[in-house]
């Protein structure tokens, strides 16, 4: 029998593709992936990566400002979009780079154009096709922008970022990740910036407490917060875009940004000649080793649904990679994921909300403290900090921490060490804290807010 092109075929060069293709390469199986877009993926060119250096830029204008009671005789010094746009680019097509040579280095072949499954083994680039033992797909996600009068006017975070020219007025619609993330970008950079939310109360899934805490920290910050109320329709003006609202009101703006979640991206990719089956959610239905219905094809990342964060579509491509090819078992620990919302300033969270630990746990204890950081004592910025702790009574563990605040996402990583760990409140009061910090704080909430 003819023996197949590759080990294994991977569809899609993002977090998950490249991880997964790299790790097996590595255990010495001979790998194809086929990318038709940018190496690297979401995260890389239009994710994570551009969206943290563009966090960078707009936490400038603030700093100018807390700078003057400091005794710096500063005025502020006027933005330049093309300038930080381009340093961007320089800087993504540099780690494009890198990812190519990744590949490279462990003699990956690296296929461009947009892959399409053909049968059980087999995948067609173009014209061309490739046969392997194993097919992986890592396609990611896609912005999805619902369909109403004038939705084709408005972007999403696929365009923000290279905008030809900045928004003076932007209007964001949603209330998860991106759309805070955004607003607090481009309020930053200078923008006039109204977030627009069709719930009661944006973060939806985070704990009660930092929702209530975001909004009313962002809303000071400058952004324009609607809630309840969702876009009708827009129509381009002579003043810019029209928007009309369901609560009958009409609103200007140059750009409008949907930032209302992500589909699975399966376009184009044959899984009618397969047994991959589709979930309820449009995300592909997978067991615990990624495989799918159809036993040559895995998929892991976004395209699987789940936590949609690249550590998470990294971890399962290596652990992928590890069982199909290295000869270990492994599989992924889904609890206690951290996660940061990129605001300003930071949400950093790690476990259970407060309703999730009272179902699970029954009795819970908390532990909150709001206060004002000291950097802001003498900078006369207007901004508090919000923790909170919540503990299994039971058990004593905490397994819940959530925070907004500066470097929340950074302070929570070793928090979620902490938690895995299975760390108690006491091991908590234990730990001698660093002062003068605002993370000691976790170690000195004494006092329970409430417990039930
Ligand atoms: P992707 O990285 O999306 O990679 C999929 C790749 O497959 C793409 O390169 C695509 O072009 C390619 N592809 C698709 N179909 C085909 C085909 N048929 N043939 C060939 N190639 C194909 N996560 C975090 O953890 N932290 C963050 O701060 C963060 N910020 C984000 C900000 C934004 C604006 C967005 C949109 C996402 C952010 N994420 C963040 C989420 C993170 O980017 C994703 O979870 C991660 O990229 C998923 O990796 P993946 O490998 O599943 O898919
Ligand atoms: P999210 O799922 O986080 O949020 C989507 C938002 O859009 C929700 O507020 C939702 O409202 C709202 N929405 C959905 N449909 C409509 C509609 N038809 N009309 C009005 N509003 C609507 O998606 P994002 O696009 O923000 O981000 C996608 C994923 O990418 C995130 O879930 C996250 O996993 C990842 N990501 C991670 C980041 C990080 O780690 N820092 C940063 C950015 C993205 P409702 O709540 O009512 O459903």
């Amino acid at each position: 029998m003819k023996e197949n092109d590759y080990d294994l075929f991977v569809i899609g060069a993002g977090s998950g593709g490249v991880r997964a293709a790299r790790m097996a390469a590595g255990f010495g199986a001979r790998v194809a992936v086929a990318e038709d877009r940018y190496m690297g993926g979401t995260c890389v060119n239009v994710g994570c990566v551009p969206k943290k250096l563009y966090v960078y830029a707009s936490e400038f204008s603030k700093s100018f400002s807390d700078a003057r009671n400091y005794g710096w005789d500063s005025s502020k010094p006027a933005f330049d979009w093309v300038t930080l746009r381009e340093n961007k680019k320089a800087e993504i097509s540099r780690l494009n780079g890198i990812y190519e040579r990744l590949l490279d280095g462990v003699k990956v072949d690296v296929i461009n154009g947009r892959g399409r499954i053909v049968d059980a083994h087999t995948v067609a680039v173009g014209e061309r096709e490739f046969t392997a033992d194993t097919i992986l797909i890592a396609t990611g996600g896609w912005p999805h922008i619902p369909q109403f009068p004038g939705s084709e006017h408005a972007i999403t975070s696929n365009e923000v970022f290279d905008l030809e020219q900045f928004p003076e007025r932007l209007v964001i619609v949603g209330g998860g990740y991106i759309a805070v993330e955004f607003a607090g970008i481009f309020n930053g950079l200078g923008s006039r910036v109204t977030q627009l939310y069709r719930g009661p109360l944006f973060l939806r899934g985070f704990d009660p407490d930092i929702r209530a805490h975001a909004a009313r920290e962002i809303a000071k910050s400058g952004v324009e917060l609607r809630f309840e109320v969702n876009v009708e329709s827009i129509t381009p003006g002579p003043g810019g875009l029209e928007l009309r609202l369901t609560d009958g009101s009409t609103i200007e703006a140059d750009t409008v940004l949907y930032a209302t979640g992500r589909k699975a991206n399966l376009e184009g990719l044959g899984l009618e000649n397969v047994g991959v089956e589709i979930g309820e959610f449009g995300t592909l239905v997978v067991d615990e080793h990624y495989r799918t219905g159809e036993p040559s094809i895995f998929a892991l990342g976004d395209v699987t649904g789940g936590m949609e964060l690249t550590p998470v579509a990294l971890a399962e491509g290596m652990a992928f990679a590890r069982r199909q090819f290295g000869g270990t078992e492994n599989t992924v620990d889904y609890d206690f994921i951290p996660t940061a919302v990129f605001c300003q300033p930071n949400i950093g969270t790690v476990g259970f909300t407060e309703e999730e630990a009272r179902a699970r746990f029954g009795h819970i204890r908390l532990f909150k403290s709001t206060f004002k950081p000291m950097k802001h004592t003498i900078s006369g910025r207007d901004e508090q900090t919000f923790m909170k702790l919540i503990v299994d009574k039971a058990s004593d563990r905490v397994v819940g921490v959530h925070m907004m605040g500066p470097d929340a996402g950074e302070i929570m990583q070793g928090i979620a060490i902490a938690l895995r760990a299975g760390a108690t409140k006491a091991l908590f009061d234990s730990t001698i804290g660093i002062h003068p910090t605002a993370a000691e704080e976790f170690v000195t909430m004494r006092e329970a807010w409430t417990e039930d």
